[in-house]
């Protein structure tokens, strides 16, 4: 396996931490470590099918010789009922600093406002910046229209529109802002790429929307690009997300490796996922420079809850992850070929099973019994997974590179204004604006003033773009407009500044301007 510290294009491609293994992939190279003493994990049993699929899972992992010294945790529904809003109490992520590694059954979020995602929380609070969801096919043993898919989705998870940050501005818009770092995207992209070489992959695809968000995702491709290019040795493509999805889904065989946005592979996992067999089937490692969590891509199923019937694979095989992740390689490709031999022999659950391919439709526990029966074997026409050793954490510490010059050349002041695009024209013209002088209204992004459409809709939401003839604006002439506007009472809610960085516009353009 190639290990970190790989040299590309003469330039030294600096680890970020151990390869995960994808799930349903498979590495040639011979096993060299031996099973370590136990390793403390923290372990959360979760809500729904969460304790039924996470006993099934240690069980079998316990079974297969897995060194744990598990630190349990209370997480969820109980905790939001006791109070605590984000999910989780404070003394539980004493344990997760203190273990590092987190094996979470899934969890419900509670509905309607007031209350957190907790898995959100998690992977923000604790850093771990890439979702890997290794989605692979298992045909014959379960049906799927797709049967040579073996892919791997990298997703950003941290930022985004999962940043959180919401705000209703006016009587009829919210807003959700969608947030893209440069270091977030850059540390993201280059685990995608150690990972493929890692894994002996071919492929990175890249899916952005970066024709309408230029940028935003536009960044995201651009670093992409540039990371890209140190590794010469895998084929790279981009694609629109919205081609991109509809190709994935129609022949996810075409794809190695995806690195994507938040949200799009937050949607695209669940899909790959799906077409390759069962929601079920996945599991799913966040990573992080200090901390790593891993888990089931699916939900806590709550209408499934203490009837025997999930399906536990994915939360085991992100328990795969997770022990090549911690050194037990050996473990980690016993457990999951039993898993395959079990699928094989037909032994499965409702949400997989089929008459005519399965031999034997069993519940949670009885499938856990399966695999344990089947431990120290492996499949025999399925291909058997061979995980070589992986590395102590390590992580790449974000470059640092010089600030660009900046150069602030504007502002956009959003209002709330229930009149026509002139009126509102009219009275901020009318304002002592110093050298600022007013370029363009737009509503949700469309240029109502001057020259507008009678026909584009408008809401009470405006964007008025104030400049200062392409010449530096100080923010105490912004702050004056703003002192202006309240003092005509002109309903502002919110202002964004027009910056150049390094002569380039760091702002978009009105659409139709
Ligand atoms: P879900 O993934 O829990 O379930 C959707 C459907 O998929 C189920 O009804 C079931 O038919 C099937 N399914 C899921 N897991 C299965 C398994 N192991 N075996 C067999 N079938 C399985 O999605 P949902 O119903 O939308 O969400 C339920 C709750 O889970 C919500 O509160 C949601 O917020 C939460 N959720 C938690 C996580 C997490 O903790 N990581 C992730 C996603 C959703």
């Amino acid at each position: 396996m190639a290990m970190m510290g790989t040299h590309h294009k003469g330039q030294i491609v600096r680890p970020i931490e151990p390869p995960q293994h994808a799930a349903g992939a498979c590495t040639e190279t011979e096993m060299t470590t031996s099973v370590p003493t136990k390793t403390p994990i923290t372990v959360a049993y979760g809500d729904g099918i969460g304790p039924d699929i996470m006993q099934a899972s240690l069980d079998i992992m316990l079974a297969a010789g897995a060194q744990l010294d598990i630190e349990t945790i209370a997480i969820g529904e109980a905790v939001y009922a006791a109070g605590h809003t984000s999910g989780i109490e404070a003394s539980s992520w004493d344990s997760l600093r203190r273990t590092k590694v987190f094996f979470k059954a899934p969890i419900t979020t509670p509905q309607g406002g007031g209350f957190k995602s907790l898995n959100v929380t998690i992977r923000k609070s604790l850093g771990l910046y890439a979702n890997v969801r290794p989605c692979a096919a298992y045909a014959p043993f379960v049906a799927t229209k797709h049967p040579t898919m073996n892919m791997v989705i990298v997703r950003e998870n941290e930022e985004d529109l999962y940043a959180g940050i919401e705000h209703r501005q006016t009587d009829e818009v919210y807003q959700c802002l969608k947030i893209i770092s440069r270091p977030g995207c850059e540390r993201l992209v280059r685990y995608a790429f150690e990972y493929a070489i890692a894994n002996g992959r071919k492929k990175v695809t890249c899916f952005t929307k970066d024709n309408i968000m230029k940028l935003t995702d536009g960044l995201f491709h651009k670093v992409f690009d540039e990371i890209g290019a140190e590794y010469p040795s895998l084929e790279k493509e981009h694609w629109i997300v919205d081609i991109g999805a509809a190709k994935m889904a129609d022949t996810p065989e075409q794809f190695d490796v995806i690195v994507t946005l938040n949200l799009y592979g937050d949607i695209l996992s669940d899909v790959a996922a799906q077409i390759a067999g069962s929601v079920g089937l996945a599991g799913s490692a966040n990573i992080g420079a200090h901390c790593s969590m891993f888990e089931a891509i699916h939900g806590s199923a709550p209408r499934m809850t203490g009837q025997d019937r999930a399906n536990p694979t994915g939360l085991l095989l992100g328990g795969v992850m997770m022990l090549n992740h911690i050194g037990q390689s050996q473990v980690a490709e016993k457990v999951h070929n039993a898993w395959l031999r079990t699928i094989e022999d037909g032994v499965h659950t409702k949400d997989v099973y089929k008459e005519g391919v399965s031999t034997k439709l069993v519940g949670t526990k009885g499938f856990a019994l399966a695999v344990i029966e089947r431990i120290g074997q492996e499949p025999q026409i399925l291909k058997p997974v061979r995980y070589a050793a992986t590395e102590p954490f390590k992580t790449l510490p974000t470059p640092v590179r010089p600030l660009a010059k900046k150069e602030t050349v504007g502002v956009d002041l959003f209002v709330q204004w229930t009149g026509s695009p002139d009126e509102l024209a009219q009275k901020l013209k009318a304002l002592p604006t110093n050298t600022l002088e007013l370029k363009m209204i737009t509503n949700r992004g469309v240029k109502v003033w001057p020259d507008g459409f009678p026909e584009t809709f408008c809401t009470d939401h405006w964007r008025c773009r104030f400049m200062n003839g392409g010449s530096t604006v100080a923010l105490s002439a912004i702050a004056g407009l703003t002192a202006a506007a309240a003092e005509a009472s002109i309903d502002f809610i919110k202002t964004e500044h027009l910056c150049n960085f390094d002569g380039e516009p760091g702002y978009s353009l009105g659409q139709g301007q």
